[in-house]
């Protein structure tokens, strides 16, 4: 099995660890773009070789693209052009409705497997790829009845191996939940850190007082603005709708605390731990 991953960077680089310790893949090519971070993918040990994608295309028996969802539409189909019948191609991505409909239909839709592994952390680059990423973790695999069955057979193999759980849905369906659950999060920290940084001034006492609470809640706003921008752009739709929800809530929140409605309060953070019987 020749694997060709495009985008060699924290998802690309640890499913090449994962991928490459297993006996699922023969030999490893690397697409990247700059130069820098494509010797360090060699030097680390990520890919065999660092090719163009018209190599990778002519060579991998599967084709893992793991860019920013920006260069997706653009990058499946320059492959799903030139792909023979043998070959298998899946995206990485955390958005899947605006890949899905670019390509519904190019003749050979039928190769290419929808896929996004919900699994990640805020730093970015080869040098953030880690072993055992996606471990017990769950996989989405999208409108799977639009592939090949063998395709999709070789694409939840390829999960196996890297130990996840395959759940199925409707591309646009996994926006929504995406929307609901990993991006909404994330834009909660970026604002949260910008808070607190135009607040205040004192990085000593931000340092100092940062206890638990700060730190994890606001780790996510380290992450990557090349790759997130344009997720919250893609699924505009869903986001919108939940931030509504959410300036609603943190409004109501705020007038709460100023009119000294204390039991309104504490009936609202009780309603919000029942979280817990969700998230243990
Ligand atoms: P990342 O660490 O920034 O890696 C992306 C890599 O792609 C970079 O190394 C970049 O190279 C390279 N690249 C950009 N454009 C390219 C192109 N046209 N051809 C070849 N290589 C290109 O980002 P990531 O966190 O691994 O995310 C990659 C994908 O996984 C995204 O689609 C994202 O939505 C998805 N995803 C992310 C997470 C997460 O939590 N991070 C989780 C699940 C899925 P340079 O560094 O040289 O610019």
């Amino acid at each position: 099995m020749k694997l060709a991953i495009f985008g060699i960077g924290l998802i690309g680089g640890s499913v090449a660890k994962d991928l490459r310790s297993s006996d699922f893949a023969g030999e490893i090519l690397g697409v990247g773009r700059s130069q820098k971070n494509c010797d360090l993918a060699l030097q680390l040990g990520l890919v065999d070789k660092i090719v163009s994608k018209e190599e990778a295309v002519k060579n991998a028996d599967l084709i893992i693209l793991t860019v920013p969802v920006n260069y997706l539409v653009e990058e499946l189909i320059y492959i799903l052009d030139h792909i023979q019948l043998h070959q298998v191609v899946t995206d990485m991505g955390s958005t899947k409705g605006i890949i899905i409909d670019a390509i519904k239909d190019h003749p050979n839709r039928k190769q290419y497997v929808s896929s996004h592994p919900m699994a990640g952390t805020e730093n970015s680059g080869p040098s953030a790829a880690i072993s055992n990423l996606f471990r017990d973790k769950v996989c989405i695999i999208c409108d799977k009845e639009k592939s090949n069955e063998d395709a999709v057979s070789l694409v939840e193999k390829m999960y196996g191996m890297l130990g996840m759980r395959i759940k199925y849905m409707d591309a646009h369906q996994h926006d929504m939940h995406a929307a609901y659950i990993s991006h909404i999060s994330h834009i909660s920290s970026f604002v949260l850190a910008a808070t607190v940084l135009e607040k205040e001034k004192d990085e000593e006492a931000i340092l100092e007082m940062a206890g638990g609470g700060f730190e994890s809640t606001v780790r996510l706003a380290k992450s990557s603005p090349e790759m997130w921008a344009p997720i919250f752009q893609q699924n505009k739709n869903y986001l919108l709708e939940v931030m509504d929800t959410y300036i609603e809530k943190m409004y109501h929140f705020r007038n709460l605390i100023n009119k000294n409605k204390n039991e309104e309060l504490k009936n609202f953070m009780m309603e919000a731990n029942e979280i817990r019987k969700i998230l243990k």
